[in-house]
């Protein structure tokens, strides 16, 4: 029974944080989405703004902390080692990640970024019951009784993961870092957000912009707009945005939106949708 089903966001930048005067009301922190399904933390990327997330959660965690990753790159997840519960022992926090190669793991990528010398503290200070899970982009995922996560894979260097968290017959899916083909529609990703109430699509750049970054992974809000019109989402929410893109460009995206797909929204750092 679905009694709570709600998103919010942490952090919604790609690559690099960028606080300052001209990102206030979008917010500067790097990739991070908190799903809320009844009593159950789901956790989508660690980017910076998993910092905060951590800052606000009751200790000891009386379920696992389920944290999934869109990939390894450095803004999903260099805020791993500021979340206040990986030093909580008695805090369970589950892993998981679908992009890694035959021969690479979570648990070496984590154990390599965190230690010396890139960081003061190795993971064993991490005092939290951690476990680390790989599965291949593509499976579905039945962690919590009531919730089915299935799962694809994008395209972007060194492989991306996207994300369908279904309850009672209502979705969110979280599809970021992709580069779309221009002229044609992602048929995995098609498939997967089919219908769905929420879709958080990786929006970089514009297609204006695109055409400078082609090869670079990522995608544009417009091609966002193109797959949820030819999906049925319902709410196309752009995200992953370029950190040279201030508040003002946000707003005339918004507004751009308002007249392609109306109901379509920018994240922002803060935003909360109940499904
Ligand atoms: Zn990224
Ligand atoms: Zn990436």
């Amino acid at each position: 029974m679905v009694r709570d089903f709600f998103v919010r966001f942490w952090g919604v930048r790609g690559s690099i944080p960028c606080p300052g005067p001209e990102t206030l009301r979008y917010g500067g922190n790097t990739s991070c989405v908190e799903v809320r399904f009844n009593d159950h933390l789901l956790i989508f990327d660690a980017g910076s703004g998993l910092k905060r997330l951590g800052d606000i959660l009751p200790l000891p965690s009386a379920h696992p902390i389920y944290l999934f990753f869109s990939h390894t790159h450095l803004d999903h997840i260099y805020g791993l080692p500021f979340f206040a519960p990986v030093y909580h022992p008695s805090t369970q926090i589950q892993l998981w990640a679908g992009h890694l190669a035959e021969g690479q793991d979570l648990s070496s990528v984590v154990h390599r970024i965190i230690a010396h010398p890139f960081f003061p503290v190795d993971p064993g200070a991490m005092s939290a019951q951690l476990s680390f899970h790989d599965f291949h982009a593509g499976d579905t995922l039945s962690l919590i009784d009531g919730l089915k996560i299935r799962t694809v894979s994008l395209n972007h260097p060194g492989g991306a993961t996207g994300y369908r968290v279904e309850a009672g017959g209502r979705s969110i899916c979280y599809i970021t870092d992709t580069e779309h083909r221009p002229e044609q529609l992602d048929q995995g990703i098609l498939d997967l957000v089919q219908g769905t109430d929420i879709m958080i699509y990786d929006s970089t750049y514009t297609d204006e912009e695109y055409k400078r970054f082609v090869g670079w992974g990522h995608s544009t809000w417009q091609e966002g707009v193109r797959l949820a019109k030819a999906a049925n989402v319902r709410m196309l929410v752009t995200f992953h945005h370029d950190p040279t893109h201030d508040d003002d460009f946000l707003d005339q995206i918004q507004a751009e939106m308002d007249i392609e797909l109306p109901g379509a929204r920018v994240a922002r750092e803060g935003m909360v949708l109940r499904l």
